[in-house]
């Protein structure tokens, strides 16, 4: 039974109700209190009307300051505009969101939060109020500006990089491990005035030089393979179309893996080196040749030496033998025995003296010449004297098969000359023409010699059907040391020219119409025929 002075039952069941709905709320708020975040709640037009403990402990805001609109004053000034204008826009959103701004602390620091705000509605589907949480990601901030600062950073030192790469001066590349470019600099480009996209991939071959491609081909093949630093030379097309050595330098780095390698490059304009190279070359071959010529020189020289102290050796001998013959001459023609062996044996003796005598002048004459004395002149029939030539020729023709033709003017007027110089250019003009036909086979051998007079020069000329020569090269022939021959010397026709000119007038060769070719000199009739 309960007695009067107890409350009835239902006002005790209601206390109880009310004091477990007290202590829940209680519970709540606790726990609202505690958790490790600012916890708000403001009318559905954003008046605020609640804020948990730890609000208070971080802004050290009073309760009276902060309800209503007064929280806003914990913001950074700077953020304040932006903040009113984006909360206005959440309010009008009815919609959860989330925004960031610097909140101040209590002790003065502000430090940036994240606010999340969540709108509640009640069974009507009315907003009845704005809930909501500010985290500190001042550290999150802080982080993130870091990582914003070394990527400006890296960004910076990046296109330091860039700017020294584009200004050394040598053209930069870089490709992955294949070989194909994916990297060129400024002024990789603009050396060959490809762009990024012509030149990647693939697209850098086409400024490489067609005939070095296969080589660089094969090189850099071979450089990869190698995995180690590697050079080649090869032409690059410049934006003009002129192509310039280069040297093509490329160095691989791995990543700290080891494994993807990147090839790194550089091409190097060694075009005037090259150039100076091959000049360099060119000075040695001309120098080589000229030293092959002087030890020729030295050697035809000490030749010459050779043949004047000869000719001084063999003119005494000669000199006797003629005498000697001479005086036995004398001697037989004193007996009176006419026997035909007598007479044919002082025939031969006479001939011997002629030759003697020939031999000796032949000598005085190539002593003469070696040692450059003066030579002599007198009147010379030309004919009379191609007609000696012949005659000490004659054998060699016979036995060469060659046919002689003369064609000589008749009634030529004298030249003034050196019989025995003529003579030596007349013998060297014939062996050359018999020589030269030698060299055919099977063709007719035919040796023309004529004669005329045109315009006070009496004309000579030595005509064969031998090989002729390229007729770009007729000058060639005349100078020393030039021959064709094997065991030739080469100097005869250049010592021929030198005792024509000596007796001022010219000899030249031509090539015939035919076969072979002439041979042609003049020499000038004194002026008082
Ligand atoms: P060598 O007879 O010792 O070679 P030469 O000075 O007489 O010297 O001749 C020089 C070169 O000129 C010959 O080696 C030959 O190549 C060329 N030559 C001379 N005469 C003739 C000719 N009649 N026909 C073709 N080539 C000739």
């Amino acid at each position: 039974m309960n007695s009067p002075l107890d409350p009835p039952r239902e006002i005790a069941e209601l206390r109880n109700a009310l004091e477990a709905v007290r202590k829940s709320e209680e519970q709540f708020r606790t726990m609202l209190d505690d958790i490790p975040t600012l916890v708000w709640r403001t009318t559905a037009d954003g008046s605020a009307e609640f804020f948990n403990e730890r609000w208070f402990e971080y802004t050290g805001l009073a309760p009276d300051v902060a309800y209503g609109s007064g929280w806003m004053a914990a913001f950074h000034p700077d953020d304040l505009e932006s903040l009113s204008k984006k909360w206005t826009e959440i309010v009008a959103s009815r919609k959860a969101s989330e925004v960031e701004a610097r909140f101040r602390r209590h002790d003065g620091q502000y430090r940036w939060h994240l606010m999340r705000s969540v709108p509640q509605f009640d069974e009507s589907g009315r907003l009845v109020s704005w809930c909501g949480t500010n985290t500190d990601i001042e550290d999150r901030k802080e982080a993130e500006e870091r990582l914003s600062q070394a990527f400006d950073r890296i960004k910076k030192s990046e296109e330091e990089l860039r700017t020294i790469i584009d200004t050394i001066p040598a053209l930069a590349w870089s490709s992955p491990e294949d070989g194909i470019g994916d990297f060129f600099s400024k002024r990789w480009l603009s050396y060959t005035g490809l762009s990024h996209e012509q030149a990647s991939g693939t697209g850098w071959v086409s400024a490489i030089h067609p005939d070095d491609l296969e080589g660089l081909a094969a090189s850099w093949t071979r450089i990869r393979a190698s995995g180690r630093e590697g050079s080649l030379e090869a032409r690059l097309r410049r934006y003009d179309g002129a192509y310039r050595w280069f040297l093509f330098q490329a160095a691989p780095l791995r990543n700290p893996e080891g494994k993807d390698v990147v090839w790194y490059g550089t091409n190097t304009d060694i075009e005037d080196l090259k150039q100076a190279e091959s000049e360099l070359r060119r000075r040695e071959a001309d120098l080589r040749k000229a030293q092959a010529e002087l030890a020729h020189v030295t050697r035809t020289t000490t030749m010459g030496e050779l043949v004047a102290s000869i000719a001084h050796e063999v003119n005494q001998p000669v000199g006797a033998m003629t005498l000697n013959a001479n005086s036995c001459v004398r001697w037989l023609s004193q007996l009176k025995d006419e026997s035909p062996e007598l007479q044919e044996a002082r025939k031969a003796l006479q001939r011997i003296v002629q030759d003697g005598i020939r031999t000796g002048k032949i000598i005085t004459r190539i002593r003469a010449l070696v040692e450059k004395a003066e030579s002599v002149r007198e009147p010379l029939d030309i004919n009379s004297i191609f007609h000696e030539v012949i005659a000490l020729s004659k054998n060699e023709m016979e036995q060469r098969q060659v046919l002689l033709r003369l064609d000589l003017a008749v009634d030529l007027p004298p030249v003034l000359g050196d019989r025995v110089q003529l003579q030596q250019v007349m013998i060297n003009l014939i062996l050359n023409g018999i020589e030269a036909m030698t060299a055919v086979d099977g063709a007719a051998r035919e040796l023309v010699i004529g004669t005329q007079l045109d315009r006070g020069n009496v004309l000579a000329s030595v005509r064969d059907t031998g090989v002729g020569f390229d007729a770009d090269k007729a000058e060639q022939l005349f100078t020393a040391f030039h021959t064709s021959k094997r065991g030739g010397l080469g100097m005869g026709l250049s010592i021929s020219r030198s005792i024509i000119d000596d007796h001022g007038g010219k000899l030249w060769a031509t090539l015939n119409d035919g076969v072979g070719a002439t041979f042609h000199f003049s020499l000038p009739v004194p002026s008082d025929r």
